[in-house]
């Protein structure tokens, strides 16, 4: 789906609103249309590419709306739900089998490696790829993100 974002396209250059191409969530992710987010210095860390992330990228790690959309292995939010939308973590390594997932193993790839945890982007802009942040990129009209993460 077509949706509206602020796209970084340079290390330290401005937030651009522009259109970008929103995948459908899979299986475990949910479509949140996002109400607010908020803005902090770990967003002006990937803008001024604090840890290399991929440009063009989207950030925003904040986001806070209405659930939209799930995907068909999510039981636990319905369309209509008011939710936030935090950090990204794998769910299998041995952090978050013990329920500690902001130690995940893996949360710096996940978080800063420009994907969501199945190593693919949600967001594209003409024919390419645009990087993720903190599996959500919340400077948007809409997320895609993980349900274990909403
Ligand atoms: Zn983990």
């Amino acid at each position: 789906m077509k949706i509206k974002a602020l796209v970084m396209h340079e290390k330290n250059g401005p937030y651009c609103m522009e259109d970008v191409e929103l995948d459908e969530p899979k299986d475990n992710e949910v479509l949140v249309r996002n109400v607010a987010s908020g803005i902090c210095h770990t967003d002006e860390f990937g803008r001024s590419q604090g840890v290399p992330i991929a440009l063009p990228l989207v950030l925003g790690h904040e986001g806070a709306g209405i659930v939209e959309r799930v995907g068909a292995n999510v039981d636990d939010l319905k369309p209509g739900d008011h939710v936030g939308i935090t950090y990204a973590f794998d769910g299998t390594c041995p952090a978050c089998q013990a329920h500690e997932p902001y130690y995940c193993e893996n949360f710096n790839q996940i978080n800063f490696g420009g994907v969501a945890t199945d190593g693919t982007t949600r967001l594209h802009q003409d024919g390419h790829d645009v990087s993720m942040f903190f599996g959500q990129s919340s400077f948007a009209t809409y997320s895609v993100a993980n349900a274990a993460s909403v």
